[in-house]
């Protein structure tokens, strides 16, 4: 048995589309969505990401800006731009690009961002919109795991999910939003007594613990759904050996480049499960993804509550109803 890719980079293609057309139909009503990004100091992973989140608005019509303070930037100085961009109308979603230097209070500046433009969905009164199943803003990764099985038409309504993963960004509301869905939802984390008998009674299984390889495929229960949120770089040739024993494609890959991307589960899982992501081009491309869907989302909340919707993004209530296969 070969599982069905569930082919993110395919979901991500088929939604900027459908985002670049409600961009039109919004910035020809006068109201053009726009993402402010603020990037601190020069780290080039930060820097590829914030480049790539605006080439993202670019492609689906969206106004985008950047503000890059200097690395010394303090709390202070992040809390007035973040202040002068929650009072700017044309801004509609807020991104300050993590990790901030240590002398900057993370969770201040976070918590200063106007929830009506916090497009990452982490500040708290989000989280609170989502516990309770409101309409909100949700964290980007999570949101994605969900459009992946809804535009699969994998049913979630009365499934067993597993979320192995308990952080803010993608566990728990990751969790939440398989239970607003009608899923029975358990979440696994460091101290979860026997991890692998927990999987083998899951139909769907979201693994982001961040830990290469770590879902054993005979942890897999046979026909189920995994969603890998897990983004490893492995280098260690002998762990690459473990990782790749039936797939001499990618071992040899590895040799070549000295390093591979590798998700939280073993990639022999693919041999059991009816359905399951790849990393990459699995839940990657749907981050950035769903953050351009928050995007439109918030203009929409604050600015065109009158304007018909023409996508169907998933909310915190909505659930769907299929096999795996
Ligand atoms: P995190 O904050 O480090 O959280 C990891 C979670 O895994 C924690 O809750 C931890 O439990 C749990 N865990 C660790 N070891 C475990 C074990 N042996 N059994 C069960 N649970 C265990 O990580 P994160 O930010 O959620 O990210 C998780 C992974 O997703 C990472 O690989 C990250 O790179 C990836 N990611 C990918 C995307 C994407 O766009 N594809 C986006 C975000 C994150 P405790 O709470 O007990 O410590």
């Amino acid at each position: 048995m070969t599982a069905r890719v569930l082919d993110g980079t395919k979901i991500r293609d088929e939604i900027l589309a459908e985002l670049k057309d409600e961009v039109a139909i919004l910035s020809s009503a006068g109201i053009r969505p726009g993402l402010a990004a603020v990037l601190v100091g020069e780290n080039p992973a930060s820097q590829l990401y914030v480049k790539s989140k605006i080439a993202a608005c670019e492609q689906v019509g969206m106004a985008s800006g950047l503000l890059t303070p200097d690395a010394s930037v303090s709390t202070m100085d992040l809390l007035a731009i973040v202040e002068d961009l929650n009072r700017d109308n044309d801004t509609d979603g807020i991104l300050v690009q993590l990790p901030l230097p240590a002398q900057v209070d993370t969770k201040r500046v976070l918590e200063a961002v106007d929830p009506a433009k916090d497009v990452d969905g982490f500040h708290p009164v989000n989280l609170g919109r989502l516990v309770s199943g409101r309409p909100g803003l949700v964290a980007c990764t999570p949101a994605g795991c969900m459009e992946i099985l809804r535009r699969n038409s994998i049913a979630v309504e009365g499934a067993n999910a597993v979320v192995l993963g308990r952080s803010d960004i993608v566990g728990k509301p990751m969790a939440l939003l398989l239970m607003h869905a009608n899923a029975t939802v358990t979440i696994c984390h460091s101290k979860t007594k026997d991890v692998p008998d927990v999987v083998r009674r899951a139909d769907i299984v979201v693994a982001a613990m961040g830990k290469a390889g770590f879902v054993q495929p005979d942890w897999i229960k046979p026909g189920a759904a995994v969603i890998d949120v897990g983004t490893n770089r492995v280098t260690d040739f002998a762990e690459a050996e473990r990782l790749f024993r039936n797939l001499p494609e990618r071992l040899e890959k590895f040799r070549a480049k000295g390093n591979a991307l590798i998700g939280d589960v073993h990639p022999d899982a693919a041999q059991v499960a009816g359905a399951l992501t790849p990393v990459p081009g699995g839940v990657g491309p749907m981050t950035i993804t769903m953050l351009m869907s928050n995007t439109v989302k918030a203009a929409r909340m604050r600015r065109a509550k009158s304007i018909p919707r023409t996508i169907s993004v998933a909310g915190p209530t909505s659930g769907s109803s299929a096999g795996a296969r």
